[in-house]
């Protein structure tokens, strides 16, 4: 085996495109250059399209988790009450940092493999008048499921004046995104899952009514105030250093999605995400969430007849393949494989056909090929055959 060879399906961080890792590499220039200023300001069209917002979208040097912090320590305080939908690990990340701040929580936990119902969100809102926001995952990257964002404020407006908050991080870039259609107040994402970057930047855009309480919130914390930051845009700078290659990284990046086109990123993740639960379909091996669920980015698999950890080492050892397992209360018990970022559907044929060697070596018996033919005949039905 190519020991430099390596095959990075996991559901973040993703692969690199070849012209981002140049880009990543370019000389340092100045954080208060003139050149730094320009790029800064070149950076916010490609952002608003990704986001689906006119408002800023403010880039934080930090991992996806500063901009959910971020996100908690702005528009709310000590005492207050929030309410956050879990659906996995990450929801549990909300209910951790908000707690952390001794903010109350109110839970509304949902099964892990499945999205909420935004009848649910009504329904605890109403229990609970006094919440100030409500704090939901729209890809849950533990579980591979997709929740219903896209319905997620409408309902809350409804029957509360809430703020709505949503952790992107695993799925703006590559899923549509409609931020101010769809009435989200602040929405988060991180570089490394479908931005095709490296780890190191979060993103963060509020709607008007969020910057209101951002802006009369008294304990915006120091290093994560969006007050900052957002002062800081007007003038095309950050408050603080900000990672400056990688934001050299993410200009190229917005280039490739704009030059790719939007509908098509967006297409290519539905084709991913449809070629491999077809393949472990095809193969009878169970998958965790049901179609509606399904995340067009990262897709859980749930056998019930092998180790997954057991053939996630055989991938790793055999081919340097790098699939995820499972996370909190699911550790052991699933596979997920990202597709998301810089991923084709000609890097998941790929990917199947040495997952079923690999299921092979680990004693499962299939019929060779027979996962791949779906994904192939899924590719061909929604490509075309000429
Ligand atoms: C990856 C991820 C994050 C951010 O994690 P970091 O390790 O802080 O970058 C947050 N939410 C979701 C849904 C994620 O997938």
């Amino acid at each position: 085996m190519l020991k430099d060879q390596t095959f990075l399906r996991i559901p973040g961080p993703t692969p690199i495109p070849p012209s981002v890792q140049q880009a990543l590499s370019r000389p340092m220039s100045g954080h208060r250059s003139n050149e730094t200023s320009e790029l800064f300001a070149s950076l916010q069209p490609g952002l608003h399209k990704v986001f689906g917002t006119t408002q800023d979208v403010l880039i934080l040097t930090g991992s996806g988790t500063s901009a959910l912090e971020a996100a908690v320590v702005n528009t709310v305080q000590a005492g207050d009450e929030v309410l956050v939908i879990v659906t996995g690990s990450f929801g549990e990340r909300f209910v951790g940092i908000c707690e952390a701040y001794d903010i109350t929580v109110h839970r509304l936990d949902v099964e892990w493999g499945t999205s909420f119902q935004v009848e649910d969100v009504q329904e605890s809102l109403k229990k609970h008048p006094a919440v100030k926001a409500v704090f939901a995952t729209f890809c849950e990257t533990s579980t591979g499921v997709i929740n219903p964002i896209t319905l997620l404020s409408k309902a809350v407006n409804e029957v509360s004046e809430a703020l709505t908050i949503v952790d992107g991080v695993s799925c703006v870039g590559g899923v549509q995104t409609r931020m101010d259609d769809w009435g989200i107040d602040i929405l988060v994402t991180g570089s490394q899952k479908a931005l095709m970057l490296p780890p190191g930047l979060a993103f963060i855009a509020a709607s008007v009514r969020a910057w209101k309480c951002i802006e009369m919130n008294s304990g915006r914390g120091f290093y994560l105030d969006l007050v900052k930051y957002k002062k800081g845009l007007k003038q095309n700078s950050t408050p603080f250093t900000p990672a400056v290659s990688l934001l050299f990284g993410l200009d190229e990046a917005l280039q490739l999605l704009e030059k790719e086109g939007f509908p098509e990123v967006f297409a290519r993740h539905t084709l991913m995400k449809k070629m491999t639960r077809a393949a472990f379909r095809s193969l009878n091996i169970p998958l965790l969430t049901n179609d509606e669920d399904a995340s067009e980015t990262v897709t859980a698999v749930q056998p019930n007849d092998f180790d997954a950890d057991a053939f996630r080492k055989v991938l790793k050892s055999e081919f340097g393949l790098s699939i995820a397992g499972g996370q909190g209360r699911l550790k052991g018990k699933i596979l997920r494989i990202g597709h998301m970022g810089y991923c084709s559907p000609a890097d998941m044929l790929q990917t199947l056909a040495m997952m079923e060697i690999g299921l092979l070596k680990i004693g499962k018996k299939i019929e060779l090929g027979k996962g791949v033919a779906a994904a192939q005949q899924v590719y061909l039905t929604m490509r075309g055959t000429k």
